[in-house]
């Protein structure tokens, strides 16, 4: 089943649902905190697929074991901090989440 994830235009509330793809067409989502229908979807349909899994884990295990994240979150916080600029807020997130480790294919997804 789809799972999708929901943001908030009222309150930035984020939540996920999972609806098959007859309810996505016709259901009307609201925030379940302030129940606003100014809701937007955040990302794309995730079907987790046992080759989606196994790919993410591999994805995972490689950033961990190489720390390739953290190292482009360096090297990428080094160049900005040498530039003297501030970054777009979703940028600095971004980068802070690389630092973190986590994986840049992850946090991409969260950004389209
Ligand atoms: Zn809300």
């Amino acid at each position: 089943m789809p799972f999708y994830e929901y943001i908030c235009g009222n309150c930035d509330h984020a939540f996920s649902l999972f609806l098959t793809y007859a309810e996505y067409d016709t259901a009307a989502v609201t925030c379940p905190d302030c129940g606003s229908d100014d809701v937007r979807r955040k990302i794309r349909p995730v079907r987790v697929t046992k080759g989606e899994k196994t790919r993410l884990r591999d994805v995972t295990e490689e950033a961990a074991g190489s720390n390739s994240s953290q190292m482009l979150g360096k090297v990428m916080r080094t160049i900005q901090e040498n530039s003297g600029r501030e970054l777009p807020p979703d940028t600095n997130e971004a980068l802070t989440r690389l630092e973190r480790g986590e994986s840049p294919a992850e946090i991409d997804k969260d950004y389209k």
